[in-house]
């Protein structure tokens, strides 16, 4: 494997600490528990994109689409954030330089680890109203009837980002991704863009992949590590801090 700042020796200054991005995806919340989507026994081998995941279908069906995020939402409070989740926003407090976490996941584990993620995908816990467009915060179910807290519309959809879709926040990525010194891929499939491409787009940096087992673009990254998110990334927080920031140790 190689180092993560190539060109620091160990007891030298490293030189100012590169801007970081930092992709997750399912794989950072499957030991959480909440089911991934691509595996053999995810999501989708239960019921089908098509019916539950994209504008035709809530078109079609608006109360299965419903029925569909409200038990995922229900999920939610009987997961907790794991070590993975845990480590990158300890790295986010601690990084000295800029740093962006970009996440695909719809849950809200990044976010309750302390995080202050980019919910590229969009969330669970958020309804968004297509009258007037105003987003809620929402812990409740939804159903075809409930009406819109601000215009009172009976128009609410799950602020997800649905096949077909446009994901959120793209600008604000690509602007990070551009002036990025380090990429880092933790549990993403590899399989899904516009995020599969990111690593090409940071092509420039030095980019990393910690995922289980390599993904589909593992050949894109200058380095790998393989192993359960629980185990890989906070070993790779934990040696990123105390090569830039001298603040090994410990772990909390
Ligand atoms: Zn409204």
């Amino acid at each position: 494997m190689s180092a993560a700042a190539s060109g620091s020796s160990p007891g030298s200054p490293p030189g100012p600490p590169p801007n970081i991005v930092i992709l997750t995806g399912a794989g950072v919340s499957a030991e959480s528990g909440l089911s991934t989507f691509r595996d053999p026994d995810g999501i989708w081998q239960q019921v089908r994109i098509e019916d539950v995941a994209t504008p035709e279908a809530f078109a079609r069906d608006p109360a299965r689409v419903h029925a569909f995020y409200n038990a995922r939402r229900a999920q939610l409070p009987a997961a907790q954030p794991n070590a993975a989740h845990h480590a990158l926003a300890r790295l986010e407090r601690e990084w000295p330089g800029a740093f962006l976490l970009v996440t695909q996941n719809v849950d809200d584990l990044h976010d309750r680890a302390g995080s202050h993620p980019l919910h590229m995908h969009g969330e669970l816990r958020r309804v968004r109203c297509l009258a007037c467009g105003a987003r809620h915060g929402w812990d409740a179910d939804l159903l075809t009837t409930t009406p819109c807290p601000a215009c009172a519309a009976a128009s609410l959809r799950p602020d997800i980002v649905w096949f077909g879709e446009m994901p959120m926040g793209m600008d604000r990525i690509g602007a990070a991704l551009d002036g990025c010194g380090l990429f880092v891929s933790v549990g993403t499939s590899g399989n899904v863009y516009p995020a599969a491409g990111f690593v090409q787009e940071a092509a420039h940096a030095h980019t990393v992949e910690l995922n289980l087992e390599p993904s589909a673009g593992s050949s894109l990254f200058r380095e790998t590590h393989h192993g359960p998110a629980t185990q890989v990334v906070p070993a790779f927080v934990e040696r990123l801090l105390a090569e830039w920031t001298g603040a090994g140790g410990g772990g909390a």
